[in-house]
């Protein structure tokens, strides 16, 4: 199966979903069970053995999975919590929800993870909660962020919305933290159309995260109509409803699976792009840390304004007359007019991500483009940067 579209456009992305999720789902539905029963319970039991995490709970978001567990960590009005800028909007949402305040940090020019130093700088009195993402599906500086915590009793929640599967020093992420969030959006590396799983170890955790994702009620939902259960149930918080359904577990039972293969595939396709990009100097490829295996959930290369007169927003329109997709991650945060106009944040305040803002593009990197679709992408690439307007 070609990944170019019938109209000869390359996507930014497109799953890696087929035949047996297909069956899967309509599994699902004969079987009468639609909402949270079965088909979750096996996909958490899977995806805890597979990261090596005590719980895996499904939600049906990562931003559902980083706000439970922000409160589940005990984040509460008037705490401080600090927050990459370099990431998507969930990150920094979920802190509002929360009613505390969001302090936001500066990253590493080559990696794009959260700067350590700019890290510990920003920890105050107030701090109470330490939220990494794992940029791109490559881990942060995790001994270094874990000691910090220890030393300043900070909570960890790691964003991993990028980084399935992943490992820092031997080490698989979903089992550093003291909560770990997956995401299973259409475009991330494993999906459910929607959903995602917060992993921990921790017994109340666990427990906390499964009774607020489902109206505070003190035993899940399916229980009550199983031959077990029974019609009682207690109300003890105002919680959420943030549950996983059963179709969207047959989706993620299925590319559990096959997670291993596609992060191979990707793999394989960041090395040919950094290869091919080798002797390209207005082309910043990736730089990936020895000791960290990369889930290549995004391949972002920097175009370097010392070599070339072109802007990244034109290689950007210039590739889409070429027929493919790209996109870019992320505006950082302090951009953005909630958090520059509610917290003062500036562009100076972030040196290195306001600077790699100008030059990061998303190139696609997903299982189904061919060898032919990626030096494709290649070619556009270099001719792109090549004719300055
Ligand atoms: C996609 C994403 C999220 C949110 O995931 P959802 O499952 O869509 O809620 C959170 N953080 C980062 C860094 C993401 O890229």
């Amino acid at each position: 199966m070609s990944s170019i579209s019938a109209t000869g456009f390359l996507p930014f992305h497109r799953a890696d979903v087929g035949d047996d999720e297909i069956a899967a789902v309509v599994d699902a539905i004969r079987s009468g069970w639609l909402t949270t029963g079965p088909r979750v319970k096996e996909f958490e039991a899977a995806f805890a053995r597979y990261v090596g995490a005590k719980h895996a709970v499904a939600l049906n978001s990562c931003t559902a999975a980083l706000h439970l567990a922000l409160d589940g960590v005990g984040v509460r009005e008037g705490d401080e919590v600090i927050v990459p800028t370099m990431t998507f909007a969930a990150t920094a949402e979920v802190v509002l929800y929360q009613r505390a305040r969001p302090v936001l940090v500066d990253c590493e020019p080559d990696t794009l993870n959260i700067d350590v130093a700019a890290l510990e700088r920003a920890i105050t009195p107030k701090t109470k909660a330490i939220v990494p993402v794992h940029f791109g599906g490559q881990a942060c500086e995790m001994d270094a962020i874990l000691d910090l915590a220890r030393r300043h009793g900070l909570a960890i929640v790691e964003d991993a919305a990028h980084s399935l599967p992943a490992s820092y020093c031997g080490r698989t992420i979903g089992t550093l933290g003291d909560v770990t969030c997956f995401s299973f959006y259409a475009t991330k590396t494993l999906t459910t159309g929607e959903g995602g799983m917060a992993t921990t170890d921790s017994d109340d955790y666990a427990d906390r995260m499964r009774i607020m994702s489902l109206h505070g009620i003190s035993r899940d939902a399916w229980k009550r109509y199983t031959a077990d259960g029974t019609w009682r149930y207690d109300i003890l918080e105002a919680g959420f409803k943030y549950n996983m359904t059963d179709i969207a577990a047959a989706i993620g039972i299925v590319q559990l699976k096959k997670c291993d293969e596609m992060r191979r595939a990707r793999s394989r396709i960041a090395r040919l792009y950094t290869e091919a990009f080798r002797d390209v100097p207005a082309v910043r490829v990736p730089v990936s840390r020895p000791d960290r295996e990369h889930a290549w959930h995004l391949y972002v290369i920097q175009i370097d304004d010392a070599g070339t007169a072109v802007s990244r927003d034109d290689v950007i329109l210039r590739l889409k007359e070429h027929g493919i997709g790209t996109s870019v991650h992320f505006i950082p945060l302090h951009l953005h007019p909630l958090y520059r106009d509610r917290f003062g944040y500036r562009a100076e305040d972030f040196p290195a991500a306001t600077a790699a803002f100008s030059r990061i593009l998303s190139l696609p990197i997903y299982p189904g483009l061919s060898d032919g679709d990626v030096a494709n992408v290649v070619e556009s690439v270099k001719a792109s940067i090549g004719r300055p307007r």
